[in-house]
C-alpha cells in the first residue's frame, strides 16, 4: 500500500466523485517504487481540462499548459499538474508534436510515455497499474522504451539523453534493444535545442552512476558534442597515464563532489588534448597548451548549450588553470588564491585532486593538494591582505600627496598589493604610504 499525500488524495477524490478515472502517473511512482525521494505528483485522468476547470474551479488554477491538456490547481498550497489521457499525435521534426490528441483510455496515455518505469499509473482504488511491464523493469533495474525504441527516439530525441541520463541517475542500465536505438539514432538529437540538452547533460554528470555511463555513452553525447569524440578511446601515450582521454574523464568526472560546476569541468577540462598533442623522439605524447585551448573550446560548446554565464565563467576559469603548478609555499598560495578568490580556490584543488586519483598510480600528489589547501586555511584564517580592499592604504592616499587623478595611481596600488601578497613588504600603512611615494616619483608618466 503506497499511502499518499493528503492533497493528492483530495484532487483523486474531487475527480472519482464527478465519475473519472484518475491517476498519479510517472516519475512520481517511479521513484516511489525505487524508494527515491518524491519531487511532484503528476496526475491523468479521463476528465477533460473543461470538467477538470469545472472541478476545481474553487481553487487557484494554473492554466498555462491547457494547451497541452494540463490543469494544475493549487492544493494546501502545492501546485498539482494533472494531465487529460492523450497521445502526442504525429511528430514531424523529431521535437514537437503537432498536436496532442485526446484519448479515453489509460493504456493510451501511458503508451506515448518514454520508458516502461515512467508509464505506470497508481491510484488507492485500483493499486499499480502497469500496462508495459514498469514494475519487472524496475525490479531489474532496466530502462526499456515504451514500443518500438527506434520509432520512439525518431518520434523525440531528447528521450535518448533522457535514457542515458536515468541511467546515470539510477544506475539502471539500458535494455539492450533501447540502448542499440539509442545509438542508431543519436544524430537525431542535433535536432534537439541547446537548453534542453545541457538539462539533461547537467543530470547526467550529476549522477552516482556517471563514470559507467560516459564510459559507455559518451558516443552518444559526441553527437551533440562533436568535441568529445576525439576523446573516445585516445591512447595519451604518457607514463602520466594509464588510461584512454574518454576513460580518465569519466573518473575525472565521477571523482568530483557534486557541484554541476566541477563536473562540467571535469568533463571538458581535457578536451584540447587531442588538438594540442605532439609526439617527442621516445614516442611520448605532450599536449602544450591544452588548458588555455580547452578553456575556449568549453566556452564555445557551453555557449551552444545555452549555459548561464556564471557557470560558464567558472567552468572556463577552473579548465585554464587545472594544469597550473602550485607550489606548496605561502606566497605561490597566496597569489593563487587573490587571483581565483576562495571558491574557485577550492574548486581548483578539487579538480587537480580528481585529475591527479584519475592518473597513473605512481604520480599520486593528493598529499600536495591537501598540504596546500591547509596553508590557504592558514592564511585565510590569519586574513591576509589579498585584495585592494583590504590594503592599508587607498587613492585617496596618494592623491592627498599632492598627485593628480591618473591610472598610475591604481598601477602603483596594484604594484604595491603585489608585494604585499608576495611577501616582500609587511601590509603596514606607513610602509604603504612611504613606497607609494617612491613610486610615484619614480615612475614618471610616460
Ligand atoms: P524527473 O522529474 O526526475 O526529471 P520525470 O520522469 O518525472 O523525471 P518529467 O519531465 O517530470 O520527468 O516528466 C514526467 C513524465 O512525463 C515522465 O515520467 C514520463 O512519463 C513523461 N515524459 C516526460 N518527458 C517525456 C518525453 N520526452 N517523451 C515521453 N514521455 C515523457
Ligand atoms: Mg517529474
Amino acid at each position: 500500500m503506497w499511502v499518499l499525500p493528503e492533497s493528492v488524495l483530495k484532487a483523486i477524490n474531487i475527480i472519482e466523485k464527478s465519475g473519472h478515472k484518475v491517476y498519479v502517473v510517472g516519475g512520481c511512482v517511479r521513484d516511489h517504487l525505487m524508494g527515491r525521494t518524491i519531487n511532484d505528483y503528476d496526475m491523468t485522468t479521463s476528465a477533460s481540462t473543461e470538467e477538470l476547470k469545472e472541478l476545481f474551479k474553487e481553487y487557484t488554477l494554473i492554466l498555462a499548459g491547457e494547451k497541452h491538456g494540463t490543469i494544475t490547481p493549487v492544493i494546501d498550497g502545492e501546485p498539482f499538474e494533472i494531465t487529460t489521457f492523450r497521445t502526442d499525435g504525429e511528430y514531424s521534426d523529431g521535437r514537437h508534436p503537432e498536436e496532442v490528441k485526446f484519448v479515453t483510455s489509460f493504456k493510451e496515455d501511458a503508451a506515448r510515455r518514454d520508458f516502461t518505469m515512467n508509464s505506470i499509473g497508481y491510484n488507492p482504488a485500483e493499486g499499480y497499474v502497469d500496462h508495459y511491464g514498469g514494475v519487472e523493469d524496475i525490479k531489474n533495474g532496466v530502462i526499456r522504451c515504451v514500443g518500438d525504441a527506434e520509432k520512439r527516439f525518431d518520434e523525440d530525441a531528447l528521450r535518448i539523453m533522457r535514457a542515458v541520463r536515468f541511467s546515470s541517475q539510477l544506475g539502471y542500465t539500458l535494455d539492450e534493444g533501447t540502448k542499440k536505438a539509442a545509438f542508431v539514432k543519436a544524430d537525431n538529437l542535433k535536432k534537439i535545442s541547446g537548453e534542453r540538452v545541457f538539462e539533461e547533460l547537467k543530470k547526467t554528470v550529476m549522477g552516482k552512476n556517471c563514470e559507467e555511463v560516459l564510459n559507455e555513452y559518451m558516443g552518444i553525447l559526441a553527437s551533440v558534442i562533436p568535441e568529445l569524440s576525439e576523446m573516445i578511446g585516445y591512447d595519451q601515450q604518457n607514463y602520466h597515464h594509464n588510461l584512454t582521454l574518454s576513460a580518465h574523464t569519466a573518473k575525472v568526472v565521477a571523482g568530483l563532489p557534486e557541484d554541476e560546476v566541477l563536473r562540467l569541468a571535469g568533463l571538458f577540462h581535457d578536451i584540447a588534448k587531442p588538438a594540442c598533442a605532439t609526439v617527442d623522439e621516445n614516442g611520448v605524447k605532450h599536449f602544450k597548451g591544452h588548458p588555455a585551448k580547452g578553456a575556449e573550446m568549453a566556452k564555445a560548446i557551453l555557449t551552444d548549450l545555452r549555459c548561464d554565464n556564471k557557470t560558464l565563467e567558472d567552468v572556463y576559469t577552473l579548465i585554464k588553470e587545472h594544469d597550473s603548478d602550485i607550489p606548496a609555499e605561502e606566497k605561490s598560495v597566496r597569489r593563487k588564491l587573490a587571483k581565483l578568490g576562495e571558491r574557485l580556490f577550492f574548486m581548483l584543488m578539487d579538480i587537480k585532486i580528481a585529475d591527479n586519483l584519475a592518473q597513473a598510480p605512481g604520480f599520486l600528489r593528493v598529499d600536495k593538494f591537501e598540504n596546500i589547501k591547509d596553508i590557504a586555511r592558514e592564511i585565510i584564517k590569519r586574513g591576509d591582505c589579498l585584495s585592494l580592499k583590504k590594503l592599508n592604504i587607498d587613492g585617496k592616499d596618494i592623491l592627498s600627496m599632492g598627485y593628480s587623478p591618473s591610472r598610475k595611481i591604481g598601477d602603483c596600488l596594484e604594484r604595491l598589493l603585489e608585494k604585499v601578497i608576495d611577501g616582500d613588504i609587511p601590509n603596514d600603512r606607513e610602509i604603504l604610504l612611504r613606497e607609494a611615494e617612491e613610486y610615484m616619483k619614480t615612475n614618471q608618466e610616460a
